[in-house]
């Protein structure tokens, strides 16, 4: 079984010329951070991810975690793994120095991100949610709950999880019934959770449970939730452990992937009721959690890109391996020397490269809006970062799953059986698409908040951003790049029409809209995946002639951006058409005979 390798040449590329990492790095509160302190992490970051996460993999996936009359047991060597994780600092890398963590931009704690995911993506999970908790917690909660609760979940000696769902209450919140009752100081919480990650396990000493509940006096609906901080062991006064609370982990589910993350059911208040602590405000716990949402989607974004990079290493190490028929590619003994082969194979790289670019350029705005000097630059970001989220996420978890199941075409019949492990990418990144908010959650998410509610200005500038490039580039004196404006111009034409479309008839015609959003939110990461493979294009022709680099990786990015546009950004038009002739999606169910 090959092992992962981080693609570390590009994550740097990627940072460097799209996130615009030098720029990050000169912003006040990162003056400790370089872009040569940067290549260090990275690299040390992927020696952990290769030596450590990478080979319990899929052995965790094999075995699973374990459920035993409430006790969770990870699999074998994950316990092990966090330790040495927690131990050489990697858990709080991202969060606040305030609570120890380092502070780290979003830029560069997302290719570290990348890192854990691909290598071991349920491994990954825990310190996801954990570090969800975290910034909740860290914007919302008293500074006595902070103290109590974060330096230890930042160091990674507790853990965090998110308690949200419920067996009524999915994608619709609203319909949350756990309850809430005050009592002192603190509530006494009861109620269901299902699908609760890493809501059991035995890999630290505490976990604490954000959980949302109502209020007896709640009103119906999501401005009747609060949010509540309940810890799996009480905390003395003094910091120590004490008593157990009134939680428990009535089993783990059975999952199609991700085996080695306890997906837990949980049980609040079967004793008279769990101690909860509120967090912010009574009755909105919902605004509460939607504060870090955008960090929370970055990350199941970023979780497609991973796996698909994974799926793509597993893929080529097999395709160059394995030997079947006369091949038309010189030199290329191996089915990598197939034609078609190789279609397959650099389809997932581009495809890959293009999702990475558009995760790390949200990261870099998400930097800016959160720290740039000048505030009105912070409020044009932050508004740019709230139309690309939904974008990354549906688009990256969605494009996630042509990739991974190509890498199991690569492999012919051997991609069908679990020893390759090319199922088990097929597997894990399933989940991806849904959890998280859905596609369909994420595209509504779009085209009603990011898009109609502003009336299409911040798309529109962004339109005019790319359309500008796609200019430059199609009359650019370099024979290649002009291509690539050119095909962007076809695709930003596709782009503005549907933005338009939505504008004018989305108020009016509100089912039509919707039938048309999740269409709508491919059609937009395909041309931004264009956008930005092109901007790559661009800077790596010019490294070239500047002899600034690795030349044959420079011209590969080159021939990659080329292949982005003949195979993915070519698709722009027929996703435009699903946008605008989405009405068969409208039909009743009597005329649709469903
Ligand atoms: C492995 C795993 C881990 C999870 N981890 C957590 C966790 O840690 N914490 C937590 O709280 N939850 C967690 N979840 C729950 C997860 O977030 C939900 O499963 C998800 O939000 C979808 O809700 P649902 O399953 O009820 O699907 P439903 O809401 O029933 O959706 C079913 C279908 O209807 C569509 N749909 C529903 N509403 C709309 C709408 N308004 N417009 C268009 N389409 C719509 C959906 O897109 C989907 O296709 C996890 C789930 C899994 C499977």
């Amino acid at each position: 079984m090959s092992a992962y390798q981080a693609p570390l040449r590009d994550m740097l590329f990627t940072l460097q010329h799209i996130a615009g990492l030098d720029a990050i790095c000169a912003q006040p509160g990162f003056e400790d951070t370089s872009p040569d302190l940067v290549e260090a992490i990275l690299e040390e970051a992927s020696r952990f991810a290769t030596g450590v996460l990478d080979p319990i993999n899929w052995s965790g996936d094999q075995q699973g975690a374990r459920w035993d009359q409430g006790v969770v047991h990870s699999a074998d060597g994950f316990k092990e793994a966090y330790a040495q994780f927690c131990e050489t600092g990697w858990n709080g890398m991202p969060a606040s120095p305030e609570f120890g963590g380092q502070g780290l931009p979003t830029a560069v704690s997302t290719a570290v991100l990348e890192m854990w995911k691909s290598s071991n993506m349920a491994f990954s999970l825990c310190q996801m949610l954990t570090l969800g908790a975290v910034e909740a917690l860290a914007r919302h909660a008293s500074p006595e709950l902070q103290q109590r609760f974060l330096p230890k979940m930042v160091s990674g000696q507790w853990t965090g999880t998110m308690n949200l769902t419920e067996p009524q209450a999915g994608s619709d919140l609203s319909a949350i019934r756990s309850k809430a009752v005050p009592e002192g100081d603190h509530h006494r919480i009861s109620g269901h959770k299902i699908f609760i990650t890493w809501g059991e396990h035995d890999m630290a000493e505490n976990i604490v449970h954000l959980v949302l509940a109502r209020l007896p006096d709640a009103p119906e609906g999501v401005k009747g939730i609060s949010l509540f901080a309940c810890p799996k062991f009480l905390v003395n006064a003094d910091g120590s452990l004490g008593a157990r609370n009134d939680l428990l982990c009535t089993a783990i589910e059975h999952k199609l992937g991700i085996h080695a993350s306890p997906t837990a059911v949980m049980s609040f208040g079967d004793q008279g009721g769990a101690i909860g602590y509120l967090v912010g405000e009574a009755h909105k716990g919902l605004g509460h959690m939607f504060t870090m949402m955008n960090h929370a989607r970055l990350n199941v974004g970023l979780e497609g890109v991973a796996i698909a990079e994974r799926a793509y290493q597993r893929a080529r190490a097999y395709a160059l391996d394995r030997v079947q028929g006369r091949t038309l590619v010189a030199g290329s003994p191996a089915i990598i020397g197939h034609p078609d082969v190789r279609r397959m194979l650099m389809t997932m790289k581009a495809r890959v490269e293009a999702m990475r670019a558009l995760a790390y350029f949200a990261a870099g705005e998400m930097d800016r809006a959160h720290g740039h000097p000048d505030e009105a630059v912070r409020t044009q970001k932050q508004a740019l970062v709230d139309l690309l989220i939904p974008i990354v996420k549906g688009w990256c978890t969605e494009t996630a799953q042509l990739v991974v199941a190509d890498g199991v075409q690569v492999h012919g019949g051997m991609g069908f059986i679990e020893e390759t492990g090319a199922a088990q990418h097929l597997r894990d990144a399933r989940i991806t698409t849904i959890y998280e908010g859905t596609t369909g959650i994420q595209a509504n998410d779009l085209i009603g908040r990011k898009l109609m509610r502003e009336g299409g200005v911040t798309m529109k500038a962004l339109q005019r951003a790319m359309s500008a490039d796609a200019h430059r580039l199609a009359e650019a004196e370099d024979a290649a790049l002009r291509p690539l404006g050119l095909g962007l111009q076809r695709g930003l034409d596709a782009l503005s029409q549907a933005t338009e479309w939505l504008l004018t008839c989305g108020p009016q015609r509100p089912a039509a809209a919707a039938a048309g959003a999740v269409p709508y939110l491919h059609l937009a990461g395909t041309v931004m995946g264009g956008w930005l493979m092109a901007r790559s294009a661009e800077a790596a022709q010019a490294r070239l002639l500047r002899q600034d680099g690795d030349a044959a990786a420079l011209g590969a990015k080159v021939a990659t951006a080329h292949h982005h546009l003949h195979h993915v950004l070519v698709d722009a038009p027929a996703w435009r058409d699903r946008v605008v002739n989405g009405a068969s999606s409208t039909l009743s169910l009597q005329d649709a005979q469903f």
